[in-house]
């Protein structure tokens, strides 16, 4: 028998509540999903309940109502202002959440429903800066895919892995260089709940790996009405070793990514299967969770079916979004290592031999020097494949021809959808308060509608606009100040020095942003090739530019570590300094506070690396402008009037020559273009031009790249829809 989620796991845990007092008691039931983090006055209501704990706490709204005084909370519940804010903000959770809401996908994905699910799989999750189970890209997608699949009322469940040491801090020395740190998150202190049967025993999940078994225990996680499942190995009796499974996001060795990712594919579906859910569709978001195909196949090879009927009916159920556009970024693994951790009995269970079971990972079938891939398992496994973007589709296309041989490029059956983000997550409250004011009611709604939407940014004046972006940037350059002035102190300099950061930065100056991983494609270096012409720019006291830097560069890689570094030491001349800012540790809060801020984004992936980037996405619902190459989406946002391309699309041999090309085209539009019209004011100190450019983006770029759309476009094109291409499988190999 089919159950729905909800109904097999009503219960609701996660840390001792506090007694609250009775008019705010609502708070209780409101910081334990995650949905209030996307309401214009979520935020607003815990921070002014005690804004010093709220900061300590990291913007945790279960430690919060832990740690706050008695007094505070007496204090604000009888507040009556307070008090109906929060009753406000609790009526509108319990509509919400209401069964009888009436959502976009009751009407058009029927198909999909609470008992049949899209059961959506990912490595990581953005979810909210308080819960840090995400590195970068892949993860704010992630957590913008829940946040609108909740908002648009499509039944999915997600399943991802509860890394108890999260993702590293950063930290930079004195001398520029990065240190890592972890934290350990504590549960308790989380809006998650284990996953416990009806006696209220854990359930555990039993699992084979590296030939002993693992127990695994899951957690739950309100995004909305989207239940996200954490699995974790952090159990009493498993192997210490195995305990650590979950212990760190690509923070481990190869053996360790190996077993972590079966935990995500193996165990997640064998969760679902407790819960005895079989969703319409499985949604592979990277190759990380393609493990799982495999999982389904032993599930219909044990009930007698053979190996290749079980991949037929897996192809069936299952789609894959692919995120990279290197192969090298692409997950693989030694053939050694795949044997040893799943062990003979699990391909002897698929009735596969070993060889046959290692071909599934293989573009070529029997070829021994390759290794293991997962994206060519997921690629083989599933009825469809996309990239990330419309370029990327094409990039995706070229380089997983090889697993179609005899079919032409174009031919190669992997479309795209291109990424978006959640505009409500995204966009800073005091604009979504204009938008919904010029929109008579919810804004994004109004998205929906391209022709609807332009009515609404056309009837907002310049004026107002205007006002609203000087004091978000205003709120940055304070956020700025007080990051690095801690920072400062932190790195033990002067109190003299540190205190210096209070008056860094220019109110009125032109701020550029640009925050990214740290990784040789992004290319950072390229900004600082010419750093006389640069500190012109920085420097010319009428017109002067100042930049917001931030980003992390992996562990391991000393390469992105020395790019840091030498960022760090060219800030420290004390001319640039005054205008040029490292913020350290770079996370979901950083990245609001500047997409929400800056005037100009700054991105220069080499091309075509850039799947599709979602920064510049967020800046571009803010109002801000996009400088960047073209590749990924801004190749399709980009329409000459909503901000700049830099460089343009001819390719050359040289990597020496493009990036010089990029870097004189990159200094000439802003000499040229950018700081001349950010400067040109009319008689009331308004540059016409330019709000005229920050509306156009907003027109012409909120309504196409927003989460909602691009889970709107998942349900129809690949959840519901079938674009039917005749897979891997079809055209050779393992199974005929
Ligand atoms: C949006 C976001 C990203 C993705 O940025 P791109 O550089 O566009 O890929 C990464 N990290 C954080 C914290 C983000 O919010």
């Amino acid at each position: 028998m089919v159950q729905t989620i909800s109904e097999i796991e009503p219960t609701v845990g996660g840390g001792t509540a506090r007694m609250l007092p009775e008019t705010i008691e609502a708070l209780e039931r409101i910081s334990r999903n995650y949905w209030w983090s996307w309401m214009p006055d979520g935020t607003s209501i815990f921070r002014d309940l005690d804004q010093e704990v709220w900061n300590e706490c990291e913007h945790n709204p279960r430690r919060l109502l832990k740690e706050t005084s008695d007094y505070n909370l007496a204090r604000m519940a009888t507040d009556p202002v307070y008090v109906g804010r929060v009753r406000r903000l609790a009526e509108d959770f319990d509509a919400y959440m209401s069964a009888e809401a009436r959502t976009w996908a009751a009407e058009h994905a029927r198909e999909i429903s609470r008992e049949r699910p899209v059961a959506y799989f990912c490595a990581e999750f953005g979810v909210h800066h308080s819960l840090p189970l995400y590195s970068g890209g892949l993860g704010i997608l992630a957590g913008d895919h829940l946040k609108s699949a909740s908002d648009l009322g499509l039944p999915l469940v997600a399943v991802g892995l509860l890394y108890h040491h999260g993702y590293f801090r950063q930290r930079l020395r004195r001398d520029g260089w990065q240190e890592e740190s972890y934290n350990q998150i504590d549960v308790n202190d989380l809006p998650m709940h284990l996953v416990r049967r009806a006696d209220g025993s854990p359930v555990y999940l039993e699992m084979e790996m590296r030939g002993r078994a693992v127990r695994v225990q899951a957690w739950r996680v309100d995004v909305g009405r989207v239940a996200l499942y954490l699995l974790d190995t952090n159990v009493e009796g498993n192997d210490a070793i195995d305990q650590m499974i979950t212990g760190h996001l690509y923070g481990g060795d190869r053996e360790t990514r190996c077993v972590q990712e079966m935990v995500l594919g193996v165990g997640g579906v064998r969760l679902l299967r407790h819960f005895g859910v079989e969703p319409h569709v499985f949604h592979l978001n990277e190759g990380h969770s393609a493990f799982l195909t495999l999982e389904l196949a032993r599930e219909l090879t044990a009930r007698g079916l053979d190996f290749t009927e079980a991949t037929r009916t897996v192809r069936e159920r299952c789609v894959f979004t692919t995120h990279t556009p290197v192969a090298a970024g692409h997950d693989e693994f030694v053939a050694p290592l795949i044997e040893m951790c799943f062990g003979e009995a699990y391909w002897q269970s698929l009735g596969l031999t070993r060889e046959e079971f290692l071909d599934l990972g293989r573009v070529k079938a029997g070829d021994d020097e390759e290794l293991f891939g997962l994206t060519p398992l997921a690629l083989r496994m599933c009825r469809s494949s996309n990239g990330v973007s419309r370029k990327h589709g094409e990039v995706s296309r070229e380089l997983w021809n090889k697993m179609w041989p005899g079919r032409k490029v174009e031919e190669t059956p992997i479309t795209h959808v291109t990424n978006g983000v959640h505009a409500p997550t995204w966009v800073a409250p005091l604009l979504g308060s204009l938008f919904e004011r010029h929109a008579g009611g919810d804004w994004t709604e109004a998205l929906r509608d391209p022709a609807e939407w332009a009515r609404v940014v056309a009837s907002v004046s310049d004026e107002e606009l205007w006002k609203v972006k000087r004091l978000l940037n205003r709120r940055l350059i304070a956020f700025v100040r007080d990051r690095l002035y801690f920072a400062r102190q932190q790195q033990g300099e002067t109190p003299e020095f540190a205190a210096g950061a209070r008056t860094l930065f220019d109110p009125d100056a032109l701020t550029i942003g640009f925050a990214r991983r740290v990784a040789a494609y992004k290319r950072w270096r390229l900004i600082l090739s010419d750093p006389e012409r640069l500190s012109r720019l920085i420097m010319n006291e009428e017109r002067p530019v100042q930049f917001v830097f931030a980003g992390k560069a992996h562990p391991q890689d000393q390469g992105a570590k020395m790019i840091l570094q030498q960022m760090a030491l060219w800030k420290l001349d004390p001319e640039i300094m005054r205008r040029a800012v490292f913020v350290q540790d770079y996370d979901q809060e950083i990245a609001r506070h500047l997409v929400q801020a800056v005037d100009v984004w700054l991105n220069v992936p080499r091309r075509p690396l850039e799947a599709s980037g979602t920064s510049g996405e967020k800046v571009g619902l803010n109002g801000g402008l996009n400088l960047s190459v073209l590749d990924g989406w801004w190749l399709e946002g980009y329409d000459g009037g909503n901000g700049w391309a830099v460089g343009n699309l001819t390719v050359s041999e040289s990597v020496e020559e493009m990036d010089e090309r990029d870097a004189d085209s990159l200094y000439h539009v802003l000499e040229n273009e950018v700081v001349p019209t950010f400067y040109e004011r009319d008689e009331r100190g308004i540059p016409r031009r330019w709000v005229a450019m920050m509306k156009h983006a907003i027109e012409t770029l909120a309504p196409a790249f927003n989460s909602d759309r691009m889970v709107r476009e998942y349900t129809r094109n690949v959840y519901v829809g079938r674009h039917e291409f005749p897979t891997a499988a079809d055209s050779h190999g393992f199974n005929g």
